[in-house]
């Protein structure tokens, strides 16, 4: 684990974590005159399994339709709700709203595991287990069928908060997944102290793999440790055909990226699963790798 720690790091100085600046950051009061107008929106990016090509999933990630600027992006305004107090609040408009979707495509015949974005040390309400599980209990969705995507934040507020949450959230059997993986610099320690179900390999180590050799080893080892801790590892951000094949080929069991699919509005969903499941069918993506 320590060699990997180290490589891990060594990659993140020389690629950085490929972060894009956003164009203007929120004031806490215009988050929160959205929160009151019900301006956030969910939108939802397919999940897919490498082997059979089944959309498995979807990750919920929260967009700003603000009355002026337009479409406003999460990394515009989830870390001033983190800084403001916002986050626990927002986080359970996301979840309530992503549930309340997973029960109208169940209705449709579309079932979907439903994933959700929460930061680890920001989540401090003891009693976020207990609203999962009622808003799971209302839209009849199992909690194995709700993920919750756990990333670091810069403030390490109440660790000891977070992990109680997250114990009490992973013995009612919803599942934890380490989002990010290779970026925070404590990644590692969370996989020794908390009990995911999941490894999300960063983008930043996934993007480019068929290609970049570290890139490739770094994967290859992230593939091994989820492997070995009995996790179900997860690609994200898979722009090509070319990763699409490696990640075939190398054992890794669901992707997510614009090569399968932006995200998108709840409304284009039953439509985008139709004409994945055609190509899938037509076996336009399970063939052997094009190189
Ligand atoms: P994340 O959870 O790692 O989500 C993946 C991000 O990568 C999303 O950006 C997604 O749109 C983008 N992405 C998807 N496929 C590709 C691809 O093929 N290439 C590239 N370059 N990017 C891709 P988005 O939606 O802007 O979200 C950014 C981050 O904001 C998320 O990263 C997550 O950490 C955070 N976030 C989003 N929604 C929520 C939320 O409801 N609550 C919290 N706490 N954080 C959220
Ligand atoms: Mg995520
Ligand atoms: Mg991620
Ligand atoms: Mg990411």
């Amino acid at each position: 684990p320590q060699a990997l720690a180290m490589l891990l790091d060594k990659q993140l100085h020389r690629v950085g974590t490929q972060h894009v600046p956003a164009a203007k950051i929120y004031s806490a009061d215009e988050l929160r005159v959205a929160l009151s107008k019900d301006e956030l929106i969910n939108y939802y990016q397919p999940k897919v399994s490498l082997s059979i090509g089944e959309l498995v999933g979807v990750e919920t990630l929260v967009r700003w339709r603000h009355p002026v600027d337009g479409m406003v992006f999460p990394d515009q305004f989830v870390g001033v709700a983190e800084e403001h107090g916002l986050i626990d609040e927002l986080t359970r408009v996301v979840l309530q709203a992503a549930l309340t979707q997973a029960k109208r495509w169940q209705e449709i015949g579309l079932r979907l595991k439903i994933a959700i974005n929460v930061s680890m040390d920001n989540l401090t309400s003891l009693d976020f287990p207990s609203f999962v599980s009622e808003q799971a209990m209302l839209a009849i969705v199992r909690p194995q069928d709700v993920v919750l995507e756990v990333t670091e934040s810069k403030l390490m507020k109440d660790q000891r908060a977070s992990l109680e949450i997250l114990t009490r959230l992973r013995l009612k059997r919803f599942r934890l997944s380490i989002d990010d993986f290779g970026t925070g610099h404590s990644s590692l320690a969370q996989l020794r102290d908390i009990p995911f179900d999941e490894l999300k390999i960063d983008k930043s180590f996934v993007n480019g793999v068929h290609a970049n050799e570290t890139i490739r080893a770094i994967y290859l080892a992230s593939v091994s440790l989820a492997k070995q801790l009995r996790m179900e590892v997860v690609a994200e951000g898979v722009e090509s055909r070319d990763d699409w094949d490696f990640l075939r080929q190398t054992g890794c069991d669901l992707a997510q990226g614009y090569f399968i699919s932006p995200p998108m509005p709840a409304s284009e969903l039953p439509a985008w699963a139709a004409g994945w499941t055609q190509r899938i069918r037509q076996g336009l993506l399970l063939g052997a790798a094009a190189t």
